[in-house]
C-alpha cells in the first residue's frame, strides 16, 4: 500500500523505531534507518528487511542533536531515495532526576534530541512533500506530552513542546495533503524504559520491582506495557489512506493513563 513511499524513521536501530520501520517496509516504503549501535548488528538488520519485504533499505547513522549531519542525512535520502514521504520523529533520550540535581548539559541533550531535532527533520522534509502534495508525519511523542511526572522535567518540556510543534506542522500542511500526528504512548519496555530504572530507584529510594509495579505500572489502569506492535500499527494506519482526515491529533496508546 505504500510503495513508491520513502520513510525516515529517526531513532530506527531499537525499540519502537525499529518496529515502525519493519511495519512501514511490510507496507512496501523504502526505508531510511538511523541510530546509533552496533555497525555489524545494524548492517544485518538493514540487510534482513530488505531481503523480508523486497524493498530498498539503507542506514545513515546521523547524530540527529547536530543539525550539519540532519542536513547531510537529508541529502543521502534526497540522492539515493527520492525524497522523505513518511517521516517518524522518533529517536529520543530520557533522563531522571529531581530538578536541583538536574544536569544542564543533559537538559541541553534532551531538548535537541527530542524536540529540536524533528524542527530540522520536517523543516527539511517540508518542500518535497509540498510538492508531490502528499506527507506524513509521525512525531512519536509520550503521555509526557499531556501530563507529567516528578523528576522527568526536561523529557515532559520537549514532548509537551512536540505535540505544540506538531499542530502547528498540521495547519501549515493541511491543504498540500500532508498530516501531522503525535502519537503518545504510555511505558512501552525498550532499552529507553530500562535504563531509567536505576535512576528512578535512587529518586525515588525504591527497589526495581517497585519501580515496575508502582511506578512504571501503576501509572497504566491495564497494569501492562504497551507493545511496539500497537504502536506500529498505529503509525502505519496514520501512513495509510484512512488517515488523511487525522491531523493535528495527539492519539493516546497509554492502556488509560491519561483518562485518569
Ligand atoms: P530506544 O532507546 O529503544 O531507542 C531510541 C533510538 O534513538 C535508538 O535507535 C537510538 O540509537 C536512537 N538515538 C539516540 N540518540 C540519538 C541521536 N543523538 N541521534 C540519532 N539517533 C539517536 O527508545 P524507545 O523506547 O524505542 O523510544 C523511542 C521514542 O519513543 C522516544 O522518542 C521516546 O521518548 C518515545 N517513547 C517511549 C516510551 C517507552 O515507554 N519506551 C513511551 C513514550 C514515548
Amino acid at each position: 500500500a505504500l510503495s513508491g513511499k520513502t520513510a525516515l524513521i529517526t531513532g530506527s536501530t531499537s525499540g519502537i523505531g525499529l518496529a515502525i520501520a519493519k511495519g512501514l517496509a511490510a507496507q512496501g516504503a523504502k526505508i531510511m534507518l538511523n541510530g546509533f549501535g552496533d555497525a555489524a548488528e545494524i548492517e544485518k538488520v538493514r540487510a534482513d528487511l530488505a531481503a523480508e519485504h523486497g524493498v530498498e533499505v539503507r542506514f545513515n547513522g546521523a547524530d540527529l542533536t547536530k543539525a550539519d549531519q540532519i542536513e547531510a542525512l537529508f541529502k543521502d535520502i534526497n540522492d539515493n531515495l527520492g525524497g522523505v514521504d513518511i517521516l517518524v520523529n522518533n529517536a529520543g533520550i530520557q533522563f531522571v532526576s529531581p530538578i536541583e540535581d538536574f544536569p544542564p548539559e543533559k537538559w541541553d541533550a534532551i531538548i535537541g534530541l527530542n524536540l529540536t531535532s524533528s524542527f530540522h527533520t520536517t523543516r527539511l522534509a517540508f518542500p518535497g512533500m509540498k510538492a508531490k502534495k502528499w506527507g506524513r508525519i509521525v512525531n512519536i511523542a509520550s503521555a509526557h506530552a499531556l501530563v507529567a511526572s516528578p523528576f522527568k522535567s526536561a523529557y515532559v518540556a520537549a514532548k509537551h513542546g512536540l505535540l505544540g510543534f506538531t499542530k502547528t506542522i498540521a495547519l501549515e500542511g493541511a491543504t498540500f495533503g500532508i498530516t501531522a500526528n503525535a502519537i503518545c504512548p504510555g511505558y512501552v519496555h525498550t532499552p529507553l524504559v530500562d535504563k531509567q530504572i536505576p535512576d528512578t530507584m535512587k529518586a525515588r529510594n525504591m527497589t526495581r520491582e517497585q519501580v515496575i509495579k508502582d511506578v512504571i505500572l501503576a501509572a497504566q489502569p491495564t497494569g501492562e506495557f504497551v507493545t511496539v506492535e500497537d504502536i506500529t500499527a498505529l503509525a502505519v494506519f496514520l501512513c495509510s489512506d484512512a488517515g488523511k482526515a487525522i491531523n493535528g491529533a495527539p492519539l493516546s496508546i497509554d492502556g488509560g493513563w491519561v483518562a485518569q
